[in-house]
């Protein structure tokens, strides 16, 4: 598998407060090409980060538009400074961004279809929303977020999809019971998610539990911020004397790359695989934040994904690069 990109000058045209800490975006590529692109299509955009370019992703929000590609961003202070940049650009700024590319299918010959969103995970989401409601078909959205406040574009969502829209708001006692909700859904509904992994994980076994099938739950993921908090770990390397510091800046693949390890990787999210490597002790703890691997396997804790996934501790990793077959 490989994610190919095609990079195109862009211009921030507009920017626009949507909830506290979420700002949307219009970019407005030069040549602006307005066939329509799948729904959950997303774009890379080329961030500056202590100087150095890095790319970040962001879905496009909404149906294709003659005006340009709206995109909205959450300011994660917790990071690496993707998101800070983002906010700190102002309109007329010029950009480099990709052709947008879709990872999220969508089967539109169902009957049922159920949408779930967490937090920022609305802005794939609200385009299958607009795309389900103008064919008329069943579709109900669940959003869930803190509060009510912090939920964007509730509104236009309101408007476009009018009761389907069911809002779960932490803060005002009313969470999303995924167990509940996929019982109560018939077979061969297709569910469509985004959020946090927390969630996802929680809907993948609600979703197994309701005897759905794995596949009729689509999902996206952001990259994901782990179940333990982001902080310095150490790689130790199989028969060698050789121990490295991960800094909580930087992934263990970008570290044992600098190294010399060689390891392959491509998409850099946790979904594609290449970059697994084999985990041979671990003293502390893994935190798997990727999607390639099931549940068993992150128990098992035999393999890990140097792109996205990190530790508490120090674990042994056999990287399978031997000195004398250099
Ligand atoms: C397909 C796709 C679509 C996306 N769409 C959107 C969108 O519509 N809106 C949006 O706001 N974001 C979206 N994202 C996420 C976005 O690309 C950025 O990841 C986000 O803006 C945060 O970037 P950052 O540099 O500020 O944070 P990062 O440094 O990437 O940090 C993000 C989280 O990871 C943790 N983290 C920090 N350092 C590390 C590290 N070294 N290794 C691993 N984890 C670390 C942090 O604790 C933080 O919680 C999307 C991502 C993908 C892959």
């Amino acid at each position: 598998m490989r994610f190919i990109e095609t990079w195109i000058p862009a211009t921030l045209v507009t920017t626009r407060d949507l909830a506290p800490g979420i700002r949307e975006f219009l970019i407005r590529p030069d040549q602006l090409d307005v066939t329509a692109y799948p729904v959950g299509s997303h774009i890379n955009v080329s961030v500056t980060i202590d100087g150095q370019p890095e790319t970040r992703s962001y879905s496009l929000v909404g149906e294709a538009s003659p005006h340009g590609f709206r995109i909205a961003v959450r300011r994660t202070d917790d990071s690496r400074g993707g998101s800070r940049y983002m906010w700190s650009l102002q309109p007329g700024a010029r950009l480099d961004i990709t052709q947008p590319a879709s990872l999220l299918a969508v089967d539109w010959t169902r009957q049922n279809y159920c949408l779930i969103a967490g937090g920022i995970g609305i802005t794939p989401i609200l385009g299958a929303a607009q795309a389900l409601a103008r064919r008329g078909s069943d579709v109900m959205l669940h959003y869930a977020v803190r509060s009510r406040r912090e939920a964007a574009y509730l509104d236009e969502l309101a408007a476009m999809l009018g009761d389907r829209l069911v809002v779960h708001a932490s803060d005002g006692g009313r969470r999303l019971d995924l167990d509940a909700l996929f019982a109560s859904l018939p077979q061969a509904t297709l569910a469509l998610f985004c959020g946090p992994m927390r969630l996802l994980d929680a809907a993948r076994h609600a979703w197994i539990g309701a005897g759905h099938a794995l596949p009729d739950l689509r999902y996206e993921t952001f990259g994901s911020s782990g179940t333990l908090p982001t902080e310095a770990f150490r790689v130790r390397l199989k028969d060698s004397n050789i121990e490295l510091e991960i800094p909580r800046e930087r992934s263990m693949l970008d570290v044992l790359n600098a190294c010399g390890h060689d390891v392959m990787f491509d998409c850099k999210r946790g979904e594609c695989g290449l970059c697994v490597i084999d985990v041979v002790e671990v003293d502390g703890e893994i935190d798997h934040r990727d999607v390639f691997f099931s549940d068993h396997q992150k128990h098992s804790n035999q393999k890990i994904c140097a792109c996205v996934s990190r530790a508490r501790g120090t674990i042994t990793v056999d990287t399978l690069l031997r000195a004398d077959a250099v």
